[in-house]
């Protein structure tokens, strides 16, 4: 199954591309990854409470860390799954356990004579609602100045956004109303008004990392049919801002309903591979994509680095090297 991601944020956006989530080598494993590890600096409990209300619980689901998720999981499996289910599961090969569709959970419920998991999955999401506060999660993009995402956070793509990024990218080259006309005209269906999000920031340096070099790609939007502006558009982007990967807990509550869901599925299904009599033979990191309807504020911003080495694929995949690696909003 071929998954795609794409990322818009203003003065920002990512774009995933994987022939499947697990699609990838990261068998160096996301904790080997120096720009994570220097965010990392900041791990523990002290940092959540710039953001956490009182009486939240003080948990954080990190994808790349099972022990920080597993013990809460493990509660919600066993309190809502029947034992003989469960027993089942564990006789299921870890690779055929697919939590998109949850089948192989469906299969064992309904030859136990249970409930579907359609009514089983509401109640878990509930329950890890409860027992979480928020989601690791990354963020890439390229921008000029850092000042806005510390004062007004990372904020969904707008049409008025894109007519100022272009006109600026173009040092006014080309005329305003010019510009206006074409973001007017540009297909941001896929874009507008969301902030999208990986939870592997492997997938942003080493897969994806045209966001990281390029910067916002909702400006190729701009061009149709034009090649030479599109290319002179990239061209520009290059040359333009500071490869900037922030790393956020993004509140489960700012969520939507439907990722949440998608996410107790692969929380869920995780854990029951675990458990699995035949595990899976390769260990692969966990990616999960997902885009959020508002800003995520300010304090939700973690940390941030300039990565200084990112896989370039559209330059047939020599790695580029970025020459700022501090900015002023480095700690
Ligand atoms: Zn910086």
């Amino acid at each position: 199954m071929s998954l795609l991601f794409v990322a818009e944020g203003a003065g920002d956006d990512l774009r995933l591309q994987s022939a499947s989530a697990r699609a990838f080598d990261c068998k160096a494993g996301p904790n080997d990854y120096p720009a994570q590890r220097e965010m990392h600096r900041c791990e523990g409990l002290a940092w959540l409470s710039r953001f956490l209300s009182p009486g939240f619980p003080c948990m954080v689901i990190d994808l790349s860390k099972r022990a920080s998720w597993e013990r809460s999981i493990a509660k919600i499996v066993h309190r809502h799954i029947p034992g003989k289910v469960l027993e089942a599961v564990h006789k299921i090969p870890a690779a055929r356990m697919h939590y998109d569709t949850m089948l192989y959970l469906d299969a064992s419920l309904q030859a136990a004579g249970e409930t579907p998991a359609s009514w089983l999955l509401p109640k878990m999401q509930t329950a890890l609602s409860r027992n979480f506060s928020a989601l690791r999660a990354y963020h890439a993009c390229k921008p000029v100045s850092l000042a806005s995402y510390y004062e007004q956070g990372i904020v969904p793509l707008t049409r008025n956004w894109l007519v100022e990024e272009a006109f600026s990218l173009f040092g006014g080259t080309i005329p305003l109303p010019e510009i206006e006309s074409l973001v007017a005209k540009a297909d941001l269906s896929i874009r507008k008004g969301l902030v999208w999000f990986a939870t592997n920031p492997n997938e942003l340096t080493n897969i994806a990392g045209h966001y990281l070099i390029m910067g916002p790609e909702c400006m190729n939007c701009l061009w149709d049919g034009d090649k030479q502006r599109f290319g002179e558009s990239q061209r520009r982007q290059r040359q333009r801002g500071i490869p900037t990967l922030f790393e956020c807990a993004v509140p489960l509550a700012e969520i939507g309903c439907d990722y949440k869901r998608e996410l107790t599925k692969l929380l869920v299904t995780e854990y029951l591979k675990g458990l699995s009599e035949t595990p899976e033979t390769e260990e692969w990191a966990i990616e999960f994509g997902f885009s959020l309807r508002r800003a995520l504020r300010p304090e939700h911003i973690v940390g941030h680095t300039h990565p200084a080495v990112i896989y370039d694929s559209h330059n047939h995949g020599v790695d580029y090297h970025n020459q700022t690696t501090r900015c002023q909003w480095c700690r």
